[in-house]
């Protein structure tokens, strides 16, 4: 949520990597017009909206407020006592609905009945929370902070009212918010921090919305009292919360992927706000550790259901990914903030890659089914039933007894706009490419695109600024011999540091095209990453693309081999899964029969190893742990054979 033009302090941060030649501010006069971004967007707005409202209503959110104007209400329904914000991230992704007049019919009372049942239900002190406020709940308000989400609850809520305040100008949200924030700022001055991160980056944004200091001073000190012993751990361990270590310190991203991910966030925001040199030092320490050592190819990130935490590094299995579509937004919240600190693109290029990849595929293609968590591989075996067929684990599923990655699709999908470009002083830096209009005070601008499906962008000057005037254009990582002209004629394109920006006296109709070519591209993994070892995965643009076995019909799907080169091939999909998506046509190798055995014995070495050798001593399974703590193998690599047969 960062959609108005904030004004960063002086000397604001500069970080040592890619550091930007000025502080970069958010845009809020995007509009996406075209494309595939757009067709989600209507999506969201004719589909995902109507069924998440009226899951919402199925499942008694609303009925949880209302219930408390009775008499006598009836007991509070659902598991969590976080429910509500499922409430307010649908109201903010509402807010730019209606703001923006995207809304369908239906959508302007569901968001008045609620903003009215919030004014009637709040506290004469300001607490709002349908769970706690229940005379028959089981625990008393502040009563439980590890687990009671009453923090993340104001959080969602201030999100939404500050984007009903900008989009809509509608100022009862904000009421309600600052009413609870003010006695949440009374409360908390001097100690206590939520279980949950998420209130750090809403508190930020409503200091920027308000002018009011104290939200930004105790929004910077929920960042600093974690680690410091304030929480009681009742029911996980302290790294879940990240709560074991002050977050400076704090070695590696850890525990809970949601928690971890809008943290970092929160920090990320007040950095934005204070320049704290310390603070940046950390964020991008952690922020590098786990895109070289934590991260799926997709962008997801965790890996383990247990405790649905991130894991250890290159502990990155496919099957078992738990990749929570949750944490996919806050990495982009996060990634987006530190892009906004720096200037820096390797952030937008991790951006790109979670929407296109661990964030869309939470959401069906019908826009009415989600993931909670996001597999990058499925066994044939696998008991899965799609639709009504009975038994198994569900594909996307239509809601969830947890279901905070549905409303959290909602309001990220409506905001898609606030991420394509930014400024900065004398610029526009055009930060995801799209088919849509960008308007500045200074210059508006017509972006044309098939991006993701090709990479040919091209830029028409709407209105042009007074004097020179830059125009960066990101040029993501994977992007290989990018050109771009300016009226036709041909731009010298070596992008720095992951931007070609092109500065000039511009006219009205002055045309830029950058071409980003796409080939298909094939990765590898570290040799670290054992889940992955041996196996490639395909790519072309921003999108990482998997086989299903419905497409190989001579083979199953673990008996492909495919080369590095196998797929050059590009067609178009005709099967209105995504309009004008791009598929691969893959020669492979049907691979030789597998071995009979799980664990065949290995046949010698045929294969030159380096000449030097190392002594290593090999212990017993059974005897491992028994001299302190040290990293242990039971597989460890070898240079010349795969699965008991010679490596080809
Ligand atoms: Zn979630």
């Amino acid at each position: 949520m960062t959609s108005k033009q904030v004004t960063p302090p002086a000397g604001a941060v500069r970080l040592s990597k890619e550091a930007a030649s000025a502080a970069v501010r958010p845009l809020s006069g995007v509009r996406i017009t075209g494309g595939l971004l757009h067709h989600w967007q209507r999506r969201n707005s004719t589909a995902t909206i109507p069924h998440t409202i009226e899951q919402l209503r199925a499942a008694s959110n609303v009925a949880n407020l209302s219930r408390l104007l009775e008499q006598d209400p009836p007991p509070y329904r659902g598991r969590y006592p976080f429910l509500d914000t499922d409430l307010y991230k649908t109201l903010e992704g509402l807010a730019y609905e209606l703001g923006d007049g995207s809304a369908e019919e239906g959508v302007r009372d569901f968001y008045e009945e609620v903003v009215t049942l919030l004014e009637r239900v709040q506290a004469g002190d300001g607490y709002l929370n349908s769970f706690f406020q229940d005379p028959a709940a089981t625990k008393k308000p502040w009563e439980d902070l590890a687990w009671g989400h009453e923090l993340y609850n104001l959080g969602h809520l201030i999100q939404a009212a500050v984007a009903a305040h900008r989009r809509m100008g509608d100022d009862r949200l904000l009421r309600i918010a600052r009413r609870f924030a003010d006695l949440v700022t009374a409360r908390f001055a001097d100690s206590g921090v939520c279980g949950h991160p998420e209130v750090e980056m809403a508190l930020v944004e409503l200091f920027r919305e308000t002018g009011e200091r104290s939200y930004l001073d105790l929004a910077a000190a929920f960042v600093d009292r974690r680690g410091s012993g304030q929480l009681k751990h009742s029911i996980f361990p302290g790294d879940y919360f990240q709560d074991h270590v002050p977050f400076r310190e704090l070695p590696s991203v850890t525990g809970h992927a949601v928690r971890m991910a809008y943290l970092a966030a929160g920090a990320a925001d007040v950095l934005l706000e204070t320049g704290d040199a310390t603070l940046a030092e950390a964020l991008e320490r952690l922020w590098d550790d786990m895109v070289a050592t934590k991260l799926y190819i997709t962008g997801g990130l965790g890996s383990r259901h247990s405790d649905e935490a991130i894991g250890d590094r290159y502990e990155l299995p496919s099957e078992r990914a738990y990749s929570e579509t949750c944490a996919a937004i806050a990495l982009m919240q996060w990634a987006w903030r530190m892009f906004l600190a720096t200037g820096a693109a390797s952030y937008l290029d991790v951006f790109e890659r979670v929407l296109y990849n661990a964030y869309a595929v939470g959401l069906s293609a019908d826009g009415r089914a989600f993931f909670y968590d996001n597999p990058l591989q499925r066994r044939p075996d696998h008991e899965q039933r799609s639709g009504a067929e009975a038994g198994g684990e569900p594909l996307r599923r239509a809601w969830f007894g947890c279901p905070c990655c549905p409303p959290n699709i909602v309001r990220w999908m409506a905001q898609l706009a606030d991420y394509v470009a930014a400024e900065r002083d004398g610029a526009v830096l055009v930060a995801q490419y799209a088919t849509a209009r960008i308007e500045t005070a200074e210059l508006a601008l017509a972006m044309e695109t098939g991006y993701p499906w090709d990479g040919d962008v091209r830029l028409t000057v709407e209105r042009a600024p007074q004097g020179a005037y830059g125009l960066a254009l990101r040029v993501p990582g994977w992007a290989r011999g990018a050109t771009l002209t300016v009226n036709g004629e041909s731009v010298p394109a070596e992008p720095e540091t992951g931007w070609l920006t092109v500065e000039r006296t511009w006219t009205a109709g002055d045309e830029v095209r950058l071409t980003l070519p796409m080939p298909v591209r094939a990765h590898g993994s570290h040799p670290y990453l054992d889940a992955t070892r041996g196996a490639l995965s395909l790519a072309r643009g921003p999108l990482v693309y998997c086989v299903e076995q419905h497409d190989s019909p001579q083979a199953a799907v673990d008996d492909l081999l495919v080369g590095v080169n196998d797929a050059t091939a590009a067609s178009t999909r005709q099967d209105g899964l995504a309009p004008g998506a791009v598929v691969l046509d893959v020669q492979a190798h049907p691979a030789p029969p597998p071995p009979a055995e799980l664990y065949p014995e290995l046949p010698s070495p045929g294969t030159a190893l380096p000449g030097t050798k190392v002594p290593a001593t090999f212990v017993p399974y059974f005897l491992w742990g028994n001299r302190g703590p040290a990293a242990m193998r039971v597989w460890v690599r070898t240079p010349d054979t795969t699965n008991g047969k010679k490596a080809t």
